[in-house]
């Protein structure tokens, strides 16, 4: 196993350890970002082959990631881009894009890599393939994959390199499994959102700086000026001055 891989595979392992997080269990990435991390996320369309952009903001970080992939691919960017913030303190920002090979190459790669191990950890991959073929002689086949795919929430792609570089499937399967998989998840009753991507949803926000602000307010740390300040640099001027609706700035309305 080449060098980065390696050290990739360490600090996945021991950042589940830190966070206790157990070597078997899923991660719902944004989620964990958010709420044990205090990293805002902003889900939104880009342009070209960007996947997602991390900006350094003192202990905390924004991570910026591109609706127009998968949801899959999603997860991946933002565990990525948390590889970034948690170990590449030198760096204030970076704009990662699919196949960028400039030459800080090895810190992309080992960041996929992290990514990869992160949320998808060897011996779980292991276990739950066990779990499914029961020892068995059969080969993994489309419902086994999906299955996988959905406990760790990764895309197709991620799975089939675990499974393609496990030996558990050939190149020309893992080339055949890639078709079909969004069909194949619905008859099989699983939603397809984790094939498809976001776009459609427009600018989506994960973070606690609303909550944040608010705390700040009432712990007597910034006045109301500066609260509605930092609300509406936040974008949150419709939380502070209701979207012109009637009930739109009642606790109802937020719910
Ligand atoms: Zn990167």
């Amino acid at each position: 196993m080449s060098g980065y891989k390696e050290r990739a595979r360490v600090k996945a392992i021991e950042a589940r350890n830190e966070l206790g997080i157990g070597q078997l269990d899923s991660i719902n990435i944004f989620k964990l970002l958010k709420n044990r991390e205090n990293i805002s996320i902003i889900t939104t369309p880009l342009k070209g082959d960007i996947s997602g952009i991390f900006i350094r903001k003192g202990d905390t970080g924004l991570v910026i990631i591109n609706s127009r992939r998968s949801l899959g691919h999603q997860y991946f960017t933002a565990a990525h881009e948390y590889y970034h913030l948690k170990y590449n303190h030198g760096m204030t920002g970076r704009l990662c894009a699919i196949n960028k090979y400039d030459e800080d190459y090895e810190v992309e790669l080992e960041a996929n890599s992290f990514a990869s191990y992160f949320l998808v950890p060897d011996d779980a991959l292991r276990y739950y393939l066990n779990l499914r073929l029961q020892d068995s002689s059969r080969k993994l086949n489309m419902r086994d994959l999906i299955y996988l795919e959905n406990y760790f929430a990764v895309s197709n792609a991620l799975m089939l390199l675990r499974l393609k570089n496990m030996g558990v499937i050939s190149e020309a399967e893992a080339e055949q499994m890639k078709a079909g998989v969004i069909s194949a998840a619905i008859r099989l009753g699983y939603s397809p959102a984790l094939y498809q991507d976001t776009a459609d949803q427009g600018m989506v926000i994960y973070s606690n700086y609303a909550e944040l602000a608010e705390e700040f307010l009432e712990a007597g740390k910034i006045t109301y000026g500066k609260y509605e300040e930092l609300m509406l640099e936040g974008g949150y001027g419709e939380i502070l001055f209701g979207d012109g609706e009637e009930n739109g700035n009642s606790d109802a309305g937020n719910l």
